[in-house]
């Protein structure tokens, strides 16, 4: 990777597949993924992410806005592309345009998207317990008025689990979700597509029913805690790194300050790396204290304050620190490992915030093993 130059992501393709792999293992016959790729991938990149679902089968995908699912389709992402978010009526041409599915949030969206005039595709979105967004599971009629919309093309109808690791509520929303699909097939109607699922229940609650599981965090091999990863031990594994250019080195004597403000002073010589990475590249200023980076497989403690495009290491330690070489944020070096939840436990967060929040000046490089044949066979295994 010594193309790279300043700071990258780097994503292990052959951990996706095996996530992917995975994840299909465990949903029953007919039931696909629908990856969720909102917030560019949970930082990993949108568009390679999908390109590489694709080319292993994937053909639906969730994201949470109109403009996610533009770029997808302006890059040549194929497939069924589901907005999981508010769309403006005012909007709807887009959808049409670029071929995206949307969310009927309430059935007055409903009536607004059915007013523009002409066919649009779209699923609804029923709250059975959230009370996010969905026209409620009760209201059979007010449902049953939106598949009687004329230009409405009701594709698909789906509910977002709460409290997925609570297998309670989550059989709680599962059911009032299938009391109303009942109602609504006692009613004529015949069902379209059905989801329920996001990550964690298809690892605690399996839905037999469903069509599609929408599944984020563990796709990308992870759970949002620590505390999960040791709960549901699933042989998940993480498909991104993260790596920045060491600039500089220099040494730094007893009494001298080190960055902005008074937060660290040096108390014996040491020798302090630049690292090309700061806070505005997703990198939290509050892991100033209490993380590190990992140089030729050591750790390097962060010291001082982080900046917006750099911060600053205690590299005394490792003598054979180099200008020019890879320090590892998130990811391996040697045998040595930082993981996202490690930073989420840090910085008292889950790994979904971490992730999402890695910034867009991150160029994003695909890597893979090198003899690995590209694989067209996924389909089969698609079930
Ligand atoms: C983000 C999202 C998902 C994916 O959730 P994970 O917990 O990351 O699997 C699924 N459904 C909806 C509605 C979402 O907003």
């Amino acid at each position: 990777m010594s193309k790279m130059n300043r700071a990258w992501i780097e994503l292990d393709m052959d951990n996706l597949e095996h996530n992917v792999s995975l994840l299909r293992s465990m949903l029953p016959p007919d039931c696909a993924l629908m990856p969720a790729i909102k917030a560019n991938a949970y930082g990993h990149g949108s568009v390679l992410i999908a390109r590489e679902l694709n080319a292993m089968g994937v053909d639906a995908f969730c994201v949470a806005e109109l403009r996610e699912g533009i770029e997808l389709r302006q890059s040549g992402v194929e497939g069924e592309i589901l907005i999981l978010g508010y769309t403006d009526p005012e909007k709807a041409p887009l959808l049409v345009r670029y071929h995206l599915t949307q969310t009927v949030v309430d059935s007055q969206h409903a009536r607004a998207l059915d007013a523009w005039g002409q066919e649009l595709q779209v699923h609804i979105k029923v709250d059975t317990g959230m009370h996010r967004l969905g026209e409620s599971w009760q209201h059979t009629d007010k449902i049953l008025e939106i598949f009687r919309c004329k230009n409405l093309v009701v594709e698909g109808m789906y509910t977002h689990f709460c409290a997925a690791d609570d297998p309670e509520y989550t059989r709680l929303q599962t059911e009032r979700f299938y009391c109303l699909t009942a109602k609504l097939e006692a009613a004529g109607i015949s069902l379209p597509r059905l989801h329920t699922q996001s990550s964690y229940s298809v690892l605690t609650a399996r839905d037999t029913r469903c069509n599609y599981a929408r599944v984020g965090i563990a796709m990308y091999g992870l759970l949002s805690t620590a505390r999960d990863r040791e709960r549901f031990t699933m042989p998940l594994r993480p498909v991104l790194s993260v790596k920045a250019r060491v600039e500089l080195i220099r040494p730094v004597g007893p009494g001298e300050a080190v960055g902005y403000g008074p937060e660290f002073t040096a108390k014996a010589p040491m020798r302090v790396a630049a690292v090309a990475i700061g806070y505005a590249d997703g990198i939290p200023r509050s892991l100033a204290g209490s993380g590190a980076v990992l140089i030729n497989g050591k750790r390097a403690p962060i010291v001082g304050r982080i900046c917006m495009d750099q911060l600053l290491v205690d590299v005394t330690g490792i003598p054979g620190a180099r200008q020019g070489d890879v320090a590892v944020i998130i990811g391996k070096s040697g045998d040595c490992e930082i993981t996202a939840y490690d930073i989420a436990t840090l910085t008292d967060t889950i790994t979904n915030e971490v992730l999402s929040r890695l910034g867009s000046r991150l160029e994003r490089v695909a890597v893979r093993a090198e003899h690995r044949p590209v694989s067209f066979g996924m389909l089969q295994h698609k079930q």
